[in-house]
């Protein structure tokens, strides 16, 4: 074997890996479809059949309700939209406060701010790395009024949570943007609580650009958030709504060019999904024989998802940090073809916690005395300082290591040189001991 390639070795690839590509002749299609009927949205901020948006975005939504079986699916342009709809639905008051992950995408604690909601933190389980349902009780208030979690790495949510939800009156939203087609005893993430909402952005399984699915059972929750898609303010009166609170509408509606894309992809899921599934269960499996590394847990009743495949490393085991580690199989492997500048798409971590945000840290959001934090009455509360979520904390900076190189796109051959940068450069860690990240 040769050496290291930061030692000036030969590197166990250079030559890229294949893209990520889901769009193909039938997206094309759809699109000529569409721009020939000449009709690039229908929808009308009133009152009005056109309320509801155009052809294709009225079956993209019944064909994502058939697909994930649930009553409502309701298409907004970005999952960020949709989790601010999903949290106006809820009909809130200012102060009200929503338990939500530290580790997960800012636009999750960002929804419930939107509303003058308070955000809580509350600490992820290390196995899942989603909300761990036996912290969560020091995370509960009297104002506590819904829980805000996250399928992450599309790992979906746990029976437990969903259970302390339902047993304390919280709602629960769900963030599936990571997590399309992940199941949970036969049933789908996004459809474990009350409303879930999935991402169609070129990063995640599959896309229309921008996009995002708003899903729910509940008629006035879908209703609630249909309005708030679709300036709220000027259609409650012809919807007959009495109950206007938190019913200020946006114009979050996708277009039908994006729609028609969207109900395309829809049916490469699960194709898309199966040979993700491969991939990492094999490279799973691989990297078992390394000590130090502990690939992602699969549940018995849990389909996962599989967005990125996220490994714990020790270490204690490994005797060199995780970030040299890290980069040391980096420089084994090449970049992905058409995303070049993300460099070898392995990370050391995922995002910081987010209380570590400037705006929770120096709780600054509405202007500049702290609404709506003081409206919790107290200043230590909720708790943003570092150390709050210990795991989290953890996780990130210790031992998370993610990585993207399990999609569709993949052969055999491929992940075959994914495990074995890997084992390469455990085989020769003591080369790396003693050193520190500035010197690789
Ligand atoms: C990608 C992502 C979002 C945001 O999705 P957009 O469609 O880009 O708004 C929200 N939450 C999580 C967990 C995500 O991964």
């Amino acid at each position: 074997m040769s050496k290291l390639a930061i030692f000036g070795g030969r590197p166990v690839r250079s030559h890229p890996f294949p893209p990520y590509r889901t769009l193909g002749a039938e997206e094309i299609e759809a699109v000529n479809r569409v721009m020939e009927k000449g009709q690039l949205s229908r929808f009308i901020g009133a009152w009005h059949p056109d309320f509801w948006g155009g052809e294709e975005i009225r079956a993209l939504e019944e064909e994502w309700a058939a697909f994930f079986n649930v009553k409502h699916a309701i298409a907004v342009n970005s999952c960020t939209s949709g989790l601010q709809c999903a949290i106006g639905a809820l009909d809130l008051e200012p102060g009200d406060e929503v338990i939500v992950p530290p580790l997960t995408m800012s636009a999750t604690v960002v929804a419930p701010l939107v509303f003058d909601c308070i955000p809580v933190f509350s600490d992820c389980d290390p196995a899942t790395f989603c909300l761990d349902p036996e912290r969560l009780q020091d995370a509960i208030t009297h104002r506590t009024r819904a829980i805000l979690a996250v399928d992450l790495f599309g790992h979906p949510i746990s029976e437990e949570l969903i259970r302390i939800a339902k047993d304390k009156g919280l709602y629960l939203v769900e963030d599936a943007a990571q997590a399309p087609g992940a199941t949970k005893g036969g049933r789908y993430a996004g459809t474990l609580g009350d409303i879930g909402v999935f991402s169609l952005n070129y990063h995640k399984h599959i896309h229309c650009g921008e996009g995002g699915i708003v899903v729910t059972d509940d008629d006035d929750l879908a209703l609630r958030v249909r309005l708030i898609r679709n300036h709220a303010e000027s259609c409650v009166e012809g919807a007959g709504i009495e109950s206007i609170s938190g019913l200020i509408g946006f114009n979050f509606r996708l277009t039908e060019i994006q729609a028609a894309i969207a109900r395309e992809q829809l049916k490469k899921l699960p194709e898309l999904l199966s040979k993700r599934r491969a991939n990492a269960r094999w490279l799973s499996e691989e990297l078992k024989d390394i000590p130090a590394l502990s690939p992602p847990e699969e549940r018995e009743d849990v389909g996962h998802a599989y967005y990125v495949h996220a490994i714990r490393y020790d270490e204690k085991v490994a005797e060199i940090s995780r970030d040299v580690f890290v980069a040391a199989v980096k420089r084994e492997l090449p970049v992905m073809a058409g995303r070049e500048g993300d460099g070898v798409l392995i990370r050391d971590g995922y995002v910081r916690p987010l209380y570590l945000l400037p705006i929770f840290k120096q709780k600054q959001c509405y202007g500049r005395k702290g609404y709506p934090f003081t409206l919790s009455g107290r200043s230590e509360w909720p708790n943003y300082a570092e150390g709050c979520c210990p795991v989290s904390e953890r996780l990130h900076f210790k031992e998370l290591i993610i990585h993207e190189l399990i999609h569709a796109g993949l052969s055999m051959s491929d992940m075959k040189d994914v495990r074995d940068a890997f084992f390469k450069v455990w085989e020769k860690r003591d080369e790396l001991k003693g050193l520190s990240i500035q010197d690789i």
